[in-house]
């Protein structure tokens, strides 16, 4: 018997080649789960009592026929009368077929490796395909369909003994890769590792002095009970363990795991690990794999698992994502959408399990845990909100402490004076080591935030909790890190302030940022000069780091603050310095300064009420002439005070200190300090 499928466009076989040109593969997953849904099918009738056969022994079988250049799959499942031939594989899988083609044509790529094309995608990859099946309804005959690509095709009876079906496909010129024994293991491995029915490929192999031999027993390429589709009571830890060594037979163990069982509003089953986190390379190779009925679909999961969660390990196997419809569409679905956030709530659940149960143990996975827990916080405002019970601040002594338990050790000693909470941070401790011991030594305690998320998470913190705020340790000197009562120690004037300015500014280092000279009485005990960096502007740098267009901030230099300890004996010793070699030259220059100051203003009292026009031109002439003298007896002053400071040896010295503390000499500067140094203690 010959006949045209049910199909409109002349020759549907070309389009197919075309558009699923990148993921030919698919072909084998799909005439394979088709074998398995056969027997899975002959077992549902067998349950009822619809079918008297033995159903024990279902299987189904990959040949491979190099010489012939064929690859057949067998089952023993339920078969095809010719009517179901005619019905299922003539008109409804072609049909679909066609229709899903006119579909997606602009779209096709969207939809590759997922479901849709079913037992047609065979022809992607053969110039005939023969369909030889036998139902298993009493008296059935059996028959053969045979097309080779174009609409028609031929169907006639043969012989066959056993209920089932054989597909064979004859591999066309430009798939002979799929002749391949090890390309088919590499197919089946990746699709059908965990079908429900044994999958068979060969024989077992045994490695027999230089070469791997057959043995007698077949080769079944699946685990057909995996451990997500078993109950999570009748597992034990090992059992965990070892599906992961299944899953990625080179990872480290994992931290722990988390399965998921649903089945209401949608059917979700899974098991997803939590990596050790040795190198991020590692960890993104191995990635989750999604299933749909325990048929592999795809190892890009992005949209159904929340982005934090995408770096986690596992299975996840859903019959209710829908697989044949594009990544933008999935994030829309409402289904998709639910999944992704019980997910998620699943995993807060079991972090704050784990951490209720052991925090030992919990404290310990801390580090590695860190990351997902930070970045989910940050992305993500519903486990922002459960996470905040068990996600750990860690200080410089390496105890760790929950957001509660930390305002509750830092509430008493570092309210500052407009009762904020100032929580204090370093993200170096050996660069910032002097800071950190002036900070403790004011009893304050000082968190380690080492990694960049950090800075976005205090951003966080303190956007969720206004009256609190974060400063790192070398944000100011000790004395100011946390604001409190206004002091009564010695204070300059501002005008003194600016005359002393130049010694400092001169000698700080070119090139190395912006450095303010600030002076600040922090008592003997303290170094004599210390270099900070301004909280705001730091944090804005190091986000412009993180984060597209912020980069205003990140072309700005660094700038410091270089304060100088006036209460220091050795700072006493340069000022006195200063005033015995400049004392009665800067007091001439002062008086003079005074002088045309005088002048000046004795001028502005005339022109009083005076409107522009009605000044003579004399007088204008005049100020013009004093205000450039000011300006140049102020350079002057500004040079002589710049000359002192670069030839100070002390001045100079406690200036390389202090940067030296910040590890901030360095090169020629570093070598000088040296040489200086030596000079000193000679
Ligand atoms: P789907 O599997 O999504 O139904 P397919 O195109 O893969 O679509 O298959 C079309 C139909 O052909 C199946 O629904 C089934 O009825 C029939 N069929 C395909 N392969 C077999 C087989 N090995 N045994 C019995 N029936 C089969
Ligand atoms: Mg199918």
């Amino acid at each position: 018997m010959e006949g045209r499928i049910g199909v409109t466009s002349e020759n549907l076989f070309p389009i197919i080649k075309k558009f699923l040109y990148s993921d030919h593969d698919i072909f084998l997953r799909e005439i394979v789960s088709n074998a398995v849904d056969a027997s899975q099918k002959l077992k549902t009738l067998a349950s009822v009592g619809s079918y008297n056969g033995n159903v024990e022994d279902q299987k189904v079988w990959v040949k491979l026929d190099k010489e012939a250049g064929t690859i057949t799959v067998s089952d023993n499942g339920i078969g095809m009368t010719e009517e179901e031939v005619n019905k299922y594989i003539n008109q409804i899988a072609f049909s679909g077929a066609n229709e899903f083609l006119e579909k997606y044509k602009k779209d096709a790529n969207a939809i590759i490796g997922h479901f849709g094309l079913g037992f047609y995608s065979s022809f992607m990859v053969s110039d005939k395909v023969e369909v030889i099946t036998k139902s298993y309804q009493e008296g059935s005959k059996a028959v053969k369909w045979s097309c080779n690509g174009s609409p028609e095709y031929t169907m006639e009876e043969v012989d066959k003994e056993e209920v089932g079906t054989d597909i064979v496909m004859f591999i066309n010129d430009d798939s002979k890769e799929f002749l391949e024994e090890n390309r088919i293991s590499e197919l089946l491995n990746k699709y059908c590792k965990f079908l429900p029915v044994p999958v068979l490929f060969g024989k077992k192999k045994e490695w027999k002095g230089e070469e791997y031999v057959d043995t007698d027993e077949d080769n079944q390429i699946n685990d057909v009970a995996p451990a997500w589709t078993r109950k999570p009571a009748d597992l034990k830890d090992e059992d965990y363990h070892n599906f992961y060594h299944q899953l990625y037979p080179m990872a480290d163990e994992p931290l722990f795991n988390i399965h998921l069982n649903v089945d209401y509003p949608f059917n979700l089953t899974g098991i997803l690990y939590f990596p050790k986190i040795k190198n991020t390379i590692e960890v993104q190779k191995n990635k989750i794999q999604l299933y749909s009925n325990q048929v592999f679909v795809t190892d890009s999961v992005e949209g159904i698992v929340p982005e934090f969660l995408t770096l986690l390990h596992g299975v996840l196997d859903s019959p209710d994502i829908p697989l044949n419809v594009s990544r933008s569409y999935l994030q829309s679905d409402s289904n998709v959408k639910k999944i992704s956030s019980h997910i998620t709530k699943k995993v807060a659940d079991r972090l704050q399990e784990i951490f209720k149960e052991n925090r030992e143990d919990f404290e310990q996975k801390w580090d590695d845990l860190k990351m997902f827990i930070v970045y989910g916080m940050l992305t993500d405002e519903k486990f922002y909100e459960r996470a905040l019970k068990f996600f750990l601040l860690g200080n410089t002594d390496g105890k760790k402490f929950t957001w509660e338990e930390y305002e509750d050790l830092i509430k008493e000693n570092q309210t500052d004076k407009d009762n904020k909470l100032v929580y204090l941070y370093a993200n170096h401790h050996e660069d910032q080591y002097s800071f950190i011991e002036a900070a403790k030594e004011k009893g304050y305690d000082v968190l380690m935030m080492e990694d960049p998320l950090s800075t976005h998470l205090l951003n966080l913190l303190e956007q969720k909790y206004p009256e609190k705020r974060f400063v790192r340790v070398d944000a100011d000197v000790a004395e100011k890190l946390i604001p409190k009562e206004d002091d009564d120690k010695e204070k300059l004037s501002l005008e003194e302030k600016n005359e002393l300015s130049p010694v400092f500014q001169a000698i700080v280092p070119n090139g190395k940022g912006n450095f303010i000279v600030d002076f600040e009485d922090l008592g003997e005990s303290a170094n004599p000069m210390v270099i900070t960096q301004n909280e705001f502007m730091r944090r804005m740098k190091d986000m412009s780091q993180l984060q597209a267009g912020m980069s205003m901030y990140g072309d700005l230099p660094d700038s410091y603050n270089l304060v100088v300890n006036i209460g220091h004996p050795l700072v006493k010793q340069v000022l006195a310095d200063k005033d015995a070699s400049l004392n009665a030259e800067l007091e001439k220059i002062n008086q003079e300064i005074t002088n045309e100051q005088n002048e000046k203003e004795a001028l502005n009292k005339l022109r009083e009420g005076k409107k522009d026009e009605e000044v003579p031109q004399e007088e204008k002439d005049k100020m013009k002439e004093l205000d450039d003298k000011i300006t140049s007896l102020e350079a002057d002053r500004r040079s002589k005070l710049e000359a002192f400071g670069r030839g100070n040896q002390l001045a100079n010295q406690l200036v390389d200190l202090a940067l030296l503390a910040n590890n901030m000499l360095r090169g020629s500067d570093l070598n000088k300090f040296v040489k200086r140094s030596i000079e000193l203690i000679k």
